[in-house]
């Protein structure tokens, strides 16, 4: 790194807590798949802000979209209404074949929403006694940050030093069917699962899981929630990841994407049974469904409704995981996982860890992030050329020499 990155990273050091460990580049513009650092080198961004930029930087529909609502209004507050709530809803309730939404803003708020949900859906509806709610989760589970949800994690980083937590999850192995079946019980309100698991390392369950959890969802009485916050919006060459068992759950917890890299959107959308539970001063946020969030979101949903990102993703994946399998056939890579323009690539150790391949492929002008030591994890922005994207995977065969 030159001096003039070296001394932001510095600055950022003295005066930010390190709750992440950032390749070593300063971002200062971008533009489609590609971003300029502060010394004007470009790279190529093939994690696109963790699936939450599939429509690319600064795309221009989002950017219109958000520049005359910032003109507008920006802000009301959920005290009053205003005239981008009823559009943004009923869309995204279309979008997903539901019925409600209700709006927050970051993932982790929206899974906290979608837990609360079903506990008092659990209370109000099923007949659950008060206090005995619980819901089932799956191993290397990843659904954000907050004290509840890093109480149902199995990752011991995530979770140190933060206790005590909150009790009523039963934690299951991820696509494991029958431990699933046997952890629910009368008291059980949810079974909440990513349809493929995307912190983990892109991990896609045994084909007929999403359908099982469905199946044994349904017989028990029991809300089947999709955490499609990484998976959905397009990624996976579909809308929504559950669409590739033809799963439709009962809850899809949505956000990245939704707010097109611009503004964080998050939401719960549901039938009008399970978010009808919620009555005035039960659960709210400042800036949950705010005019300029709905504005974006409602861009993206009339981007999504066209049905050409994910024609996009579905066809360039494609493309991604035949070249990627050709990368484990030459034995540089030992696993590759994913859908669509989405993978998770475990690097042979010979090679170097994740972080190592990371920072080889910065060097190049190529932007990933590893996760869990030996994988790296793609997922550029769906509207990537074919020509940026070869050249991408150019640069992964020179990291790995082949
Ligand atoms: N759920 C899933 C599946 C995620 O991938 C993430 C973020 O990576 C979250 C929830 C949390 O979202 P946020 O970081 O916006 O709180």
């Amino acid at each position: 790194a030159t001096e003039t990155t070296e001394a932001f990273i510095a600055s950022a050091d003295a005066h930010s807590a390190h709750n992440y460990h950032p390749l070593p580049v300063v971002v200062a513009t971008a533009d489609g798949a590609w971003m300029t650092d502060v010394e004007g080198r470009r790279f190529l961004d093939l994690l696109a802000g963790y699936s939450a930029l599939n429509f690319g930087h600064g795309n221009r529909r989002l950017l219109d979209a958000a520049k005359a609502q910032l003109e507008r209004v920006t802000l009301t507050s959920r005290a009053f209404h205003h005239d981008r709530f009823a559009d943004f809803c009923r869309e995204l309730a279309a979008l997903c074949g539901m019925e409600m939404v209700l709006p927050m803003n970051t993932g982790a708020e929206a899974v906290e929403t979608a837990v609360k949900t079903a506990r008092k859906w659990g209370y109000r509806v099923k007949g659950v006694p008060d206090g005995r709610a619980r819901i089932v989760v799956a191993s290397d589970n990843f659904h954000g940050r907050t004290t509840t949800i890093i109480s149902f994690s199995t990752d011991a980083e995530a979770r140190a030093d933060f206790g005590p937590f909150t009790p009523g999850f039963d934690i299951v192995p991820y696509g494991d069917l029958a431990a699933l079946r046997e952890a629910v019980t009368e008291d059980t309100v949810a079974v909440l699962l990513e349809p493929i698991q995307g912190e983990a390392g892109v991990l896609v369950p045994p084909s007929g899981y999403l359908q099982g959890v469905r199946e044994v969802t349904r017989e028990r009485n029991v809300l089947f929630i999709a955490d499609e916050i990484q998976s959905g919006l397009g990624r996976t060459g579909r809308t929504f990841a559950c669409e590739h068992e033809g799963v439709v759950p009962d809850m899809y917890v949505l956000g990245k994407a939704l707010g097109g890299g611009v503004v964080p959107v998050s939401a719960v959308v549901s039938s009008s049974e399970v978010l009808g539970v919620f009555r005035p001063g039960e659960h709210g946020s400042t800036f949950g469904g705010n005019p300029l969030a709905c504005a974006v979101a409602l861009e993206v949903i009339a981007m999504l409704r066209s049905g050409e990102f994910q024609r996009r993703a579905a066809e360039l994946g494609e493309h991604l995981h035949h070249e990627l399998g050709l990368l484990t056939d030459t034995g540089h890579v030992t696993q590759v996982r994913g859908r669509g323009l989405w993978a998770g690539i475990d690097i042979a150790p010979a090679y170097g860890t994740g972080r190592e391949i990371s920072e080889k492929l910065m060097d190049r002008g190529v932007l990933v992030k590893d996760t869990h030591g030996v994988t790296i994890r793609i997922a550029p922005p769906l509207v990537i050329s074919k020509e940026d994207l070869d050249w991408g995977l150019a640069q992964l065969r020179g990291v790995l020499g082949v």
